[in-house]
């Protein structure tokens, strides 16, 4: 039996913050902010799995207002997805994610995005899909003021 799932996620921008994207620590003088290291990317993925799985979503499972979430990476928060995915008898397939970001350039980091998100969720780098597009200066994200993310999963039940 297969099911998809779909995610997306946005955070706003902000001075003095890391930003990591898919796993990946980019140069920059901003961050996204947020409760964890705010990756947005790896957070749509979190919720695309656990919509493909019928759970709650991400804010349900790991709740901004857990002292013991601050700052935490969230890729641990997606190998927690999907140890829930599994426990329930389902795999991932493949992903698909888009990041729409005005700034940092990040194709040339979707390599490293993919095999960071392989690691933590067991697929095959090849089985990952990232996509990047601006927003051509539209809106906030246009702007520069937030990055988002948007993901498709394919799980499987074992
Ligand atoms: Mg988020």
């Amino acid at each position: 039996m297969l099911r998809v799932g779909h995610g997306y996620d946005i955070h706003r921008l902000v001075p003095g913050r890391p930003l990591v994207l898919g796993g990946v620590r980019f140069d920059t003088p901003y961050g996204l902010e947020g409760h964890s290291d705010a990756d947005c990317l790896t957070h749509a993925v979190c919720d695309a799995l656990l919509g493909a799985a019928g759970l709650a979503d991400i804010g349900h499972f790991f709740p901004n207002t857990d002292p013991v979430l601050k700052g935490i990476d969230s890729q641990v928060l997606l190998g927690r997805v999907i140890s829930e995915l599994r426990a329930r008898g389902w795999e991932p397939v493949n992903i698909d994610a888009t990041l729409l970001a005005e700034q940092p350039k990040v194709g040339p980091k979707a390599a490293a995005m993919k095999v960071a998100l392989a690691a933590t969720t067991g697929l095959s780098p090849d089985a990952i899909g990232i996509k990047a597009t601006t927003n051509e200066g539209v809106g906030e994200i246009g702007r520069g003021e937030a990055i988002a993310a948007h993901a498709v999963v394919l799980i499987a039940r074992k």
